[in-house]
């Protein structure tokens, strides 16, 4: 199969995030990247699936800056054959899903993966709204997904309660969820090839964002734990019920 990735870059989980411009930008400095880690379940999937059918191609495709090829060479090493980057300022998943459509209908697809969502901005949009723009099949959030008979994927997904078992025939948009797969650690030599597999860069085809961020805001700072002897029931008591306002 020849199966598309799509790749968000965001901030490792350790960032201390702050902003600048007025609250309005993430401020850059320092922050250490990696794949977001639904996208890198995708990857691994998409080479299971391949390695079980026993051919195919894996390209990952990237909406955004020359920032990200460090997390693009990384999916190289992790195994993905070529690496796209459509060289635009990512600023809303409507401009992402309509960059991505277009590169995917200027090429031959049977599976486009897709995270669930970004775990920066947590938008939930861009696999949906790629399926819309390519007039494909959605399956969101999966859970599992294996090669079915005659062109089709059995995908199954998490509902309250249950399992949802489908068939969905390709091509299709699948957007994976964490109990997909393990993630696969690049090797020694997969980190040498990376170094020669094509990385392309494209030009935007879009017409850019159609929102801008007016402001981002940090959650509250946490107060200092504060911390009561057995003795001190009354002031514990006092404390949850005046100050936590708890009780
Ligand atoms: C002011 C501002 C500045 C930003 N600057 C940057 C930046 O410099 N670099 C950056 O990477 N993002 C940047 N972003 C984030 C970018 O806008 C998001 O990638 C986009 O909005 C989609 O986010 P989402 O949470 O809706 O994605 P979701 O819909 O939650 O993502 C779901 C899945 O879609 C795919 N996807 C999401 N984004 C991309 C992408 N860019 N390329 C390929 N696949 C993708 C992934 O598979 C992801 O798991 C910025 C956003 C704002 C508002």
């Amino acid at each position: 199969m020849n199966i598309l990735v799509c790749l968000s870059q965001v901030p490792d989980t350790t960032t201390k995030i702050s902003f600048t411009s007025d609250n309005k930008e993430l401020n850059k400095a320092g922050v250490q990247y990696i794949i977001n880690p639904y996208d890198e379940l995708a990857l691994t999937k998409a080479l299971e699936l391949n390695e079980a059918s026993g051919g195919g191609s894996i390209t990952v495709v990237h909406v955004g800056g020359a920032d990200a090829e460090p997390v693009l060479r990384k999916a190289l090493a992790i195994g993905a054959d070529q690496a796209v980057r459509i060289d635009t300022a990512p600023m809303d998943a409507r401009q992402v899903a309509a960059e991505i459509a277009h590169f995917v209908s200027s090429a031959s697809f049977d599976l486009v993966l897709a995270g669930r969502e970004s775990i920066d901005y947590n938008g939930g949009l861009v696999g949906g709204m790629l399926a819309e723009y390519l007039d494909w099949p959605l399956v969101n959030v999966a859970t599992s997904i294996e090669g079915g008979a005659g062109g089709s994927m059995i995908v199954c997904r998490d509902m309250d309660g249950g399992r949802e078992k489908l068939e969905v025939y390709l091509p299709a948009v699948i957007t994976c969820q964490k109990e997909l797969t393990e993630p696969r650690i690049p090797n020694m030599r997969g980190i040498m090839a990376a170094r020669t597999k094509p990385l392309q860069v494209l030009a935007p085809q879009g017409k850019g964002a159609d929102m801008h961020v007016l402001e981002h805001a940090l959650p509250p700072s946490r107060q200092a734990c504060r911390f009561f002897e057995v003795h001190q029931m009354d002031e514990l008591v006092e404390a949850l019920h005046q100050q936590a306002k708890v009780l």
